[in-house]
């Protein structure tokens, strides 16, 4: 039974309750974690303010580099037991467990190298003056983690934000604790002053509220569904907090008649299916030129057809989705598609030996799903792919762009003006060309427009968004 993690030490709640930990393989529950509350968020908040204001306010950039660099090298000794952890606690197939415990090295292996890479400018002034910036830390920042890539999402929030000076309060997901309780220890070990990382777990409305109010908190960071980002905003904007948005997407994979069908097909799948399509990037729809359309639709039809879901353990293409409630979400998507006279294409198969009270759902190709239909408007957050057609480039930017998101896009063509004008007329806080990166690439600034929303995580970038910009003046005649 896993408890919050304070300064460095193992924490019961305040509550005296705890939430029960659900196997998404069986449905059955296997351990619990605390239900943490306000006084258990005051507690870590005054924790990492005292930390700020003597371990880790002493340290250099330097310094902090080193400590993250000992951490990435003690979680890539742990890789097999996050991933187990995480295997049991979120239903991953092997491979997906194991590559985001990787990514976590790598995270804290980049941030532990940008830290005192980040600094400042002079500006040219008045005559007699000398101005500079100085980049510092917002102080105490809060990070509100959700379930689907919890070591991979704590990587980049809490390892940018500490690298940049900050502190961490950490809110995971009431679905997916495990991995990060185990993350906070092993930087404990290697020598993280106590309140640097404090974990808080409990529900969103609960401890996530809690978070978002607490007027120690200098900068928020939260991934997460469109509607929570909004309650956030709203919480953070009465104290003027600022705030870091990651919220849903719809991508579109483009696919031109010119396109290189060979290359687009392994992305367009793994697109759409790694994670069981529980991935904010997935490339959820399928905009195909008309001319291409069946010849794409069967490629991908028999693809789908060969996929399957199964055990996490089994590691094959698809594990379980992480609750009940996510499976029922993507149920009601696929009963909306045969009411509405969607017509399935194809279907991968759940494996005969499953549990019968594991979270299962099929990887499924759709077709000709209306623009205005909420199958091509809304994020499933399963394995569910919606095609259609286009009939020009016109057309295909004006599909790409026609929901309220802007996170990810690909576009698939060999025409290299054509790539250049999708690349600027998509809107999209990332587009990849003839190939696509569904959560991928520690380096590249990654966040969204509309709302997908505002703020960039991963690469340098994420270092800036987590520091504040001090204008210095001086004048010296
Ligand atoms: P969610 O918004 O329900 O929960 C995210 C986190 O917010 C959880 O830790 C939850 O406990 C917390 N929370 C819930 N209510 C809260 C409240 N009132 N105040 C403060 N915190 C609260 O999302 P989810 O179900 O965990 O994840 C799925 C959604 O997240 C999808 O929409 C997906 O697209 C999005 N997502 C986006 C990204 C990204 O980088 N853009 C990454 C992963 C997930």
């Amino acid at each position: 039974m896993p408890l919050h993690y304070i300064a460095n030490t193992a924490v019961r709640s305040s509550s005296g309750q705890t939430l029960p930990v659900i196997d998404p393989a069986t449905g059955e529950t296997f351990d619990t974690i605390e239900r943490g509350n306000a006084a258990d968020i005051d507690q870590a908040v005054s924790a990492a303010r005292h930390c700020l204001n003597t371990a880790w306010g002493q340290l250099t950039a330097a310094e902090r580099g080193r400590l993250l660099m000992k951490l990435s090298a003690k979680v890539a000794e742990h890789v097999d037991e996050l991933a187990a952890i995480e295997q049991r606690d979120c239903g991953k197939p092997t491979k997906q467990a194991r590559a985001d415990a990787v990514a976590l090295v790598r995270y804290f292996e980049f941030y532990a190298g940008a830290g005192d890479k980040l600094h400042g400018d002079t500006i040219p002034y008045l005559d007699g003056y000398s101005v500079m910036t100085w980049r510092e830390p917002h102080g105490v920042t809060g990070h509100v983690v959700p379930w689907n890539y919890p070591m991979q999402i704590f990587g980049r929030s809490v390892g940018g934000a500490l690298a940049a000076g900050n502190v961490c309060v950490v809110k995971p997901s009431e679905d997916a604790c495990l991995s990060l309780i185990r993350v906070a220890e092993l930087a404990a070990a290697v020598g993280f002053p106590a309140g640097a990382i404090n974990i808080v777990t409990g529900y969103g409305h609960e401890v996530g509220d809690a978070l978002a109010r607490h007027p120690g908190i200098d900068h928020i960071s939260f991934t997460g569904s469109p509607h929570v980002g909004t309650l956030i905003q709203q919480v953070a904007a009465e104290r003027h907090c600022p705030v870091t948005l990651e919220l849903g997407g719809k991508g579109p994979q483009i696919v031109f008649d010119d396109a290189d069908i060979d290359a687009a097909l392994p992305f367009i799948v793994s697109g759409i299916v790694q994670n069981s399509g529980q991935t904010c990037s997935a490339g959820s729809r399928l905009l195909v030129h008309r001319g291409a359309y069946e010849a794409v639709l069967q490629r991908v039809g028999d693809a789908f057809k060969a996929l399957r879901a199964g055990s996490p353990k089994m590691d094959l293409d698809l594990g379980p989705l992480i609750r009940k409630t996510q499976l029922e979400r993507v149920n009601g998507f696929l009963e909306d598609a045969r009411t509405s006279g969607i017509a399935t294409v194809a279907q991968g198969q759940i494996d005969g030996g499953v549990h019968a009270g594991g979270f299962y759902a099929p990887p499924t190709l759709l077709r000709d799903v209306p623009v205005d239909h909420r199958l091509a408007q809304e994020e499933v957050f399963g394995p569910v792919l919606a095609a259609m057609a286009f009939d020009d480039e016109d057309h295909a930017v004006q599909l790409a762009n026609a929901t309220v998101f802007g996170l990810v896009a690909g576009v698939w063509t060999r025409d290299g003006a054509r790539q250049f004008r999708m690349a600027k007329r998509v809107k999209a806080g990332q587009v990849f060309i003839n190939n696509y990166g569904a959560g991928g690439g520690v380096e590249l600034p990654f966040g969204g427009v509309k709302s997908s929303g505002y703020g960039r995580e991963k690469g340098f970038e994420a270092l800036l968004g987590f520091t504040t910009l001090k204008t210095v003046a001086f004048r010296h005649g």
